[in-house]
């Protein structure tokens, strides 16, 4: 089907968005009355009013999610149950792309044609993945000696609540909440308060995928009151966070002050791609090279310090520009759309502000304006510094949005240095046709990602997460169910 703009528009037109929160299997008002609007930051336009809901709908959804553990109504049930549920929901994920693509795009401004053809689709696969993976894993026997008997197997550890950012709504929160489902959790979910819409349908597909009523509980509202609340509460045994390095430590202190709960962070990134003369295809470095761009730069393993070595920088620098010309923001309706919207005014200002700063420090190459499109300004021209070096704030600080700033080094060992000078190690790319460099170069950077002769690789099948300030933790792959499940020791005498 041509899913064309007026397509979409009139999807637009038709739509109704659900804003209540999720408790109990049943959407519910805050217990206050209070509501909140959604905005969508491409038009300036209420698309909802979503329930604001405080520490007494926490104290509500936590108890009834513990409950419902306890009562072993979802815990108990086969890991082979429990696939049958989740491989429902992953079908219903597929069968709801259209809504959920379009919703996460209102919401947060994304181009809803790269949501419905790629995001929505590899989401279902990761649903159906984790899926299929939790009756395949086993537990282990300790190669104790005879007449001991140690049996050390998984156990689930009860109320997870998952506390996720806005750039890729529906995607963090799936990446946390099924694996802690998956492995018989319950859970109790709050998106960011800028981008509420998908979490609150995904309510609805969990329930109908089989989940019992309070076994996955979304809680809307605002950092301060809902996820405070959850991270200071006695009965949550985890907090699994996505976003900034500053509201993670948060966590870590909440942790300290309420119960020890396990806390799994997953915070900003500065990522480097040093880009090396001997690099065969060169063209195809500063295409990806210019992703940097996509989802309007808020992706927190972008690599947004663009490391290139001076021989070739130049001609490369030219290259990276051609290519960003294809991120020109656009309607994020309109299907050929690259880059969309940034998700609210008070973050277009914060980027406008690091795009002033970097106009004093470095040189600007590229960009650097704002663009109004349907009478929102809410949209940024991707922009490009030169003549950055890693002490200026550019280089320096996460801006979360269309901004790459470009640094020349002389040699490898300066440019491993340059890319490890930094308080974050989410991602990491190289580009080289040495083989033995490029073993060598990642070997030698700080990351919880590689990548070599690519950029921003994600994959149900592999580990995804950082050292340093990044986080700990990963999700993603087998690795992902360790942090929602404990391990217990039985020892058998016989
Ligand atoms: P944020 O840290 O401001 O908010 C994330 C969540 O925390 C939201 O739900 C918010 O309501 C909540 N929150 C805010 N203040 C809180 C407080 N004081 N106590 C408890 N909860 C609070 O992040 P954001 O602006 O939504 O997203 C952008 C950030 O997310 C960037 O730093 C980005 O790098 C990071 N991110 C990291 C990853 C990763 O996998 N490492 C992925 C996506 C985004």
């Amino acid at each position: 089907m041509n899913r064309s703009i007026e397509f979409w528009q009139t999807k637009v037109a038709g739509l109704k968005p659900e804003g209540r929160a999720f408790i109990d299997g049943k959407y519910v008002d805050s217990i206050s009355g209070k509501t909140f609007p959604c905005i969508n930051p491409a038009t300036g336009k209420e698309i909802a009013q979503i329930a604001e809901c405080e520490r007494a709908d926490v104290d509500l959804a936590v108890s009834v999610a513990k409950r419902r553990f306890d009562s072993g109504v979802w815990a108990k049930r086969s890991p082979t149950e429990r696939k049958t549920v989740l491989l429902k929901l992953a079908a219903l994920i597929q069968d709801n792309m259209e809504e959920l693509s379009l919703l996460e795009s209102l919401d947060m401004g994304k181009p809803v044609e790269v949501s419905y053809a790629y995001e929505m689709p590899e989401l279902g696969g990761y649903v159906q993945w984790v899926a299929e993976a939790v009756d395949k894993l086993y537990d282990e026997v300790a190669p104790t000696a005879l007449g001991d008997l140690a049996l050390i197997r998984r156990e689930a550890l009860g109320v997870v609540a998952c506390v996720v950012p806005w750039n890729f709504p529906l995607d963090m929160a799936i990446w946390k909440c099924v694996p802690a489902l998956a492995m018989g959790n319950s859970v109790v979910l709050k998106p960011a308060e800028q981008s509420s819409l998908t979490a609150i349908k995904l309510a609805e597909l969990v329930k109908a995928a089989g989940v019992p009523d309070g076994v996955f509980n979304v809680v809307t509202g605002f950092g301060e009151t809902v996820g405070a609340p959850l991270g200071l509460h006695m009965d949550v045994a985890c907090l699994a966070f996505t976003g900034s390095t500053e509201v993670g430590k948060h966590f870590l202190r909440y942790s300290a002050e309420s119960n020890m709960k396990l806390v799994w962070l997953e915070c900003g990134g500065k990522s480097p791609n040093i880009v090396f003369a001997d690099t065969e295809n060169l063209d195809q470095a500063a295409k990806l090279a210019a992703r940097v761009f996509y989802n309007q730069g808020e992706v927190c393993s972008s690599p947004t310090r663009l490391l290139v070595e001076e021989g070739i920088h130049d001609d490369f620098v030219a290259q990276v520009i051609k290519y960003a010309k294809d991120y020109e923001p656009t309607d994020p309706l309109d299907p050929n759309a690259l880059m969309g919207a940034m998700v609210e005014d008070i973050h277009t200002q914060r980027v406008m502000r690091y795009v002033e700063t970097g106009k004093t420090e470095a040189t600007l190459a590229y960009g650097g304006e704002q663009v109004v499109i349907n009478g929102s300004s809410n949209f940024i021209r991707p922009t490009i510094f030169t003549g950055v070096n890693n002490e200026m704030r550019i280089a320096k600080e996460e801006i979360f949005g269309p901004v790459l700033s470009i640094i020349k080094f002389k040699t490898e060992a300066e440019a491993i240095e340059i890319a490890n000078d930094s308080i974050y190690g989410l991602m990491a790319s190289v580009f080289t046709s040495n083989l033995s460099r490029a073993h060598r170069v990642s070997e030698a950077l700080k990351a919880g990602t590689v990548t070599v002769n690519t950029v921003d690789m994600v994959s149900p099948l592999v580990p995804f997460g950082g050292v340093k300030q990044s986080g700990n933790g990963r999700d993603n792959s087998l690795h992902a169910f360790d942090k929602y499940s404990s391990l217990k020791t039985t020892w058998i005498k016989y």
